[in-house]
């Protein structure tokens, strides 16, 4: 007998009477309000024959055939009706290369080119194109390989057990939306309170390109680690230390002597992109970025060229894709997972088997988290999009709002399981 667990997308209300097979009999399902649902056959594989054939007669139905131990051997018959088109976004395959091609540039240290304008106009949603087909098969194969984490906050949870959860926050488009002037990148009240609670019941910190001072600026919460720069700027709590009294108190700054250099650049920079209107240079401390959200579409390429003339002039330095922004940096090894498994040390979770980091994020900057998650195989990463993007996290929400309802989960959980256990004591 062999366990295969499947994950189903599906739009419309589904019933355990919807999913025959010829070949393995369903033994649980985990039914969830939205559109993910998860369940777990077990087929008994002296039945199965030579058929292989798993029939899904449902309405609305994708089934994935990962997961199997063989998946090539199988065929899946289902789908009698497609579901009713909705508007979404996503990447044509062309849109997608023009995104790879350019990932893989930027790390190398590449140098800005059109394609890099392509891609940034292909990211943009204000120039999705028209839904079609193919788009729409592409979102669902995608939100079967990294399902939403408030679908799956059962199994996340389940995961979890005894061990300790360390929450990392990127903080705009993650905590706060992605708006025109960065600046009022303002998070909301709720979303505070939210971020309050959560840090009252797992160590929390906030990691993100911008400088840690506007960070905190925005965040006001001292009980939080704070992770500025990209990670190059570290701190520690100034009250609620509760979780740190292994460490010794947490300042790091890796790129110091970049200090000088980074603020003549930002000058240089200023002074480069004043006649592109609308382009924004901001100086977060230990990097720069350069902001194309309000820049004529026109103009992109122009203003990543001049950024371009400017950063081949320090070899010290190299550049990375954002969204909507140029984000450049010292060439030290050193990025957002990095500071991930630093402030894990700090935390006395260095090498430790009982952790579960949990880190949240929407750019290619984040990335270097969730590869780290991977690599370490401990806890996992979120990707906060609403579109299809290529990706080291395993689960995704769709935009801020989600990432808040799933905080505000995670502090009922934990609350809901701190009163039980002292009920049974
Ligand atoms: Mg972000």
């Amino acid at each position: 007998m062999g366990k295969f667990h499947f994950r189903i997308s599906q739009s419309g209300f589904i019933r355990k009477k919807h999913f025959l097979s010829t070949s393995g009999k369903l033994k649980s399902c985990f039914f969830t309000s939205s559109s993910i649902v998860s369940f777990n056959i077990e087929a008994e594989r002296e039945n199965m024959g030579n058929q292989n054939v798993l029939i899904v007669d449902a309405f609305n139905l994708t089934l994935s055939t990962e997961g199997l131990p063989n998946p090539s051997i199988y065929s899946i018959a289902s789908q009698q009706k497609r579901p009713p088109v909705v508007p979404c976004g996503g990447y044509t395959n062309k849109k997608k290369l023009m995104l790879q091609n350019l990932e893989t540039n930027a790390a190398a240290g590449a140098r800005p080119n059109n394609c890099w304008v392509e891609s940034i106009r292909a990211s943009s949603p204000t120039h999705m194109k028209s839904i079609t087909p193919s788009l729409l098969e592409e979102k669902r194969a995608w939100i079967i390989r990294h399902p939403s984490a408030l679908d799956m906050f059962h199994e996340i949870t389940e995961a979890s057990k005894g061990k300790q959860i360390v929450m990392f926050l990127d903080y705009d488009g993650t905590l706060s939306p992605i708006v025109e002037n960065p600046d009022r990148a303002f998070m909301s009240g709720k979303m505070r309170r939210a971020v309050r609670q959560l840090a009252k019941y797992f160590p929390t910190a906030i990691v993100t390109g911008r400088c840690r001072d506007k960070v905190y600026d925005f965040v006001k919460l001292a009980e939080l680690y704070y992770a500025g720069s990209h990670g190059m700027d570290i701190k520690g709590p100034t009250k609620g230390l509760k979780y740190n009294q292994k460490s010794k108190v947490v300042n790091f700054q890796p790129a110091s002597e970049f200090l000088p250099l980074i603020d003549k650049v930002y000058k240089v920079l200023v002074e480069k992109t004043k006649s592109t209107p609308g382009a924004r240079v901001e100086n977060n401390k230990f990097c720069i970025s350069v902001h194309f959200r309000c820049v004529d579409e026109k103009k992109w390429n122009d203003l990543a060229q001049k950024v371009k003339e400017v950063v081949n002039e320090y070899p010290q330095l190299n550049w990375r894709q954002g969204r909507m922004v140029m984000e450049i940096r010292p060439k030290i090894e050193w990025d957002k997972g990095k500071a991930l498994e630093f402030l894990l040390e700090c935390l006395g979770f260095a090498d430790c088997s009982n952790v579960f980091p949990v880190y949240m994020g929407d750019d290619t900057t984040d990335e270097d988290a969730f590869k780290i998650l991977r690599k370490r195989e401990q806890g996992f990463g979120i990707l906060v999009s609403k579109f299809p993007k290529k990706t080291s996290a395993s689960y995704s929400l769709r935009e801020p709002d989600e990432v808040m309802d799933f905080l505000q989960k995670l502090v009922r959980w934990k609350r809901d399981s701190a009163d039980t256990t002292k009920s049974k004591v």
